[in-house]
């Protein structure tokens, strides 16, 4: 049994079909538009996360700099030892620390094994047992004699 007439019955089929194709397009349209989403907040986010690493980078850069430019300052000084002065001298400005740890100038160190302690202005290594103060470090490091690293470290 009918329940409508055959032109209004084809009319609906029609409406239907023209529906359907509206739905088809919008949800191309949609994955498209989050397609672009995904693709703008990866792009947003690895942009973020490259000036973050880049930023990372040139801070360690500019420390470094720093460092080496206050190592390869002359030793000046009347020869007196301030010994006091010359262990306050943070180890981050002799060595390499980051996040805390750096490289042990008492052993082949790849991986830095070596911590800092800032509380103390300490290192110690736990993979040979040493450690010391910024003289301790300093001396190790630049192949100095204790005079000669407190020298170095107060001039
Ligand atoms: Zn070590």
């Amino acid at each position: 049994m009918e329940t409508f007439p055959t032109e209004y019955k084809q009319a609906l089929k029609e409406k239907l079909v023209v529906i359907k194709k509206h739905l088809t397009g919008l949800d191309e349209a949609m994955r498209s538009m989050k397609n672009q989403m995904v693709k703008d907040f990866n792009n947003a986010w690895l942009y973020e996360y490259a000036m973050k690493r880049a930023n990372e980078t040139r801070e360690q850069g500019l420390a470094e700099q720093r460092r080496i430019e206050w190592l390869l300052k002359p030793v000046k000084g009347d020869g007196a030892l301030n010994i006091a002065q010359a262990k306050a001298t943070p180890i981050p400005q002799i060595i390499e620390i980051n996040r805390k740890t750096g490289l042990c100038p008492w052993h082949e160190d790849k991986h830095p094994s070596l911590t800092y302690y800032p509380q103390n202005n300490t290192v110690w290594c736990f993979v040979c047992n040493r450690g010391g103060d910024s003289i301790d470090v300093a001396s190790k490091l630049w192949g100095l004699s204790f005079k000669e690293t407190v020298l170095k470290l107060t001039t």
